[in-house]
């Protein structure tokens, strides 16, 4: 994949998409700023070389043409001032109108100098992103004489700063940024080349959305450790009861292919043999160890119990690649946070190279604080996910294209 390093970028104009998607807690503060600042190493490459810097992102799910404070990038700027402490400008479209390419944000544009930033608006409040508009596209890509896409969180989505504004440029002045690069090599390294035993945990609600990752690991990996809600349509084929746990009731003779794909691979699975269950879906209920075998009738499994992770622990012993996706309970919840917290705790400990993708996952492993001791942890959920299923990410293929 073609990266920065391979452009001229000295002295010009560089669009950077990247991902500022952060999480914000009820006040509205920036809880984990890692995304914007795993953006800087790209922005900073690019203010050395005396370029104009043009940063953009989406931010949740706004409505398109609606100015709303809660959607705006308003914060990030803030946070951005502060992470990148520039000596020249740090502009920022403030305009409120609930779009991106605004005559403010054009005059701001028309003023900078090599060394300033300017940060759009959030790209999603105009319907043009998420439509893949190739008008929208060509707009955006005024602003800048070169395109970098820096954001891999958005990679797997087929949106106008992602995909439609590459038509725009063409090998000579279209690159990955250094975190897409980094990341995409990472994945694509260790699951091509890794160190055995090579261990994958897998968990979060279902088996649906993971159908795909689990299928292609097992012709990869040596152990898979299945936890979490997906955990039950496996218990449940193999004849354990599971009362009123998530169950798919659908995917039962996909959970039996599964297993014996893995038999005939030689990949050795495993499930939880306790559970810690509830007879509702809260932090108030009452909660009871137990074996797997031994759910009531209405009551469900919520996080994986004491000996599941006590045979987890043991499984990792030996692992030197780990590759980890999924919450082992409800772990929002602290009651059901534990399990997740102690796999957290057993990946951090282990010798292996360790990879933590998805959101949630990254969550468990900063609330656990084990961030530092994982040697990478992905930025992005759905496309660490695609990825692991062996699929081309849109705006990788539409940057090589
Ligand atoms: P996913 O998006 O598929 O990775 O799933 C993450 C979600 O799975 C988290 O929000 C967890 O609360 C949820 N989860 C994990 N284990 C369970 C469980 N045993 N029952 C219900 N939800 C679960």
């Amino acid at each position: 994949m073609q990266t920065i390093k391979d452009l001229d970028i000295d002295g010009k104009s560089v669009f950077i998409r990247c991902d500022f998607n952060v999480p914000k807690d009820e006040f509205g503060n920036i809880t984990d700023d890692r995304r914007i600042r795993a953006a800087l190493p790209t922005i900073r490459y690019c203010l050395d070389r005396g370029c104009k810097v043009v940063l953009a992102s989406h931010f949740e799910r706004p409505e398109p043409g609606k100015f709303t404070h809660e959607h705006s990038l308003e914060d990030v700027a803030k946070r951005l001032d502060v992470l990148l402490k520039i000596k020249n400008n740090l502009y920022f479209d403030d305009s409120r109108e609930g779009a991106v390419v605004t005559k403010k944000a054009k005059e701001l544009f028309d003023k900078m100098e090599g060394g300033d930033v300017l940060l759009l608006e959030n790209l999603r409040f105009d319907a043009g992103e998420t439509s893949n508009s190739e008008e929208f596209a060509k707009e955006l890509s005024q602003f800048g004489e070169i395109y970098l896409n820096d954001a891999f969180g958005a990679c797997h989505r087929k949106h106008a700063s992602i995909h439609a504004i590459t038509k725009f440029y063409t090998k000579k002045t279209k690159a990955a940024g250094f975190l897409l690069a980094k990341e995409v090599n990472f994945f694509s390294r260790i699951l091509k080349e890794p160190t055995r035993p090579f261990v994958a945990i897998v968990g979060g609600s279902k088996v649906s959305g993971k159908l795909e990752a689990l299928d292609q690991l097992l012709d990869k990996v040596d152990k898979i450790i299945i936890g979490g809600g997906m955990a039950f349509t496996f218990l449940k084929q193999l004849g354990y009861e599971v009362g009123n746990s998530l169950l798919e009731e659908d995917l039962l003779d996909e959970a039996q292919r599964v297993m014996d794909k893995a038999r005939a691979n030689g990949v050795k699975i495993y499930l939880p043999v306790d559970v810690v269950a509830a007879p509702e879906f809260s932090n108030n209920a009452p909660a009871k160890y137990l074996p797997s075998q031994e759910i009531p009738e209405n009551w469900m499994g919520l996080d994986i119990g004491p000996a599941s992770t006590r045979l987890f622990r043991e499984v990792l012993n030996d692992a030197q690649t780990i590759i980890w996706n999924g919450p082992m309970g409800v772990y929002e919840m602290d009651k059901f946070a534990k399990g997740s917290t102690k796999v957290s705790h057993y990946v951090a400990e282990t010798h292996a190279t360790t990879i933590v993708g998805g959101g949630d996952t990254a969550d468990v492993v900063a609330r656990a604080g084990d961030i530092d001791e994982m040697t990478f942890v992905s930025t992005g959920g759905g496309a660490s996910l695609k990825l692991l299923e062996g699929k081309k990410l849109p705006g990788i293929e539409a940057l090589e294209a």
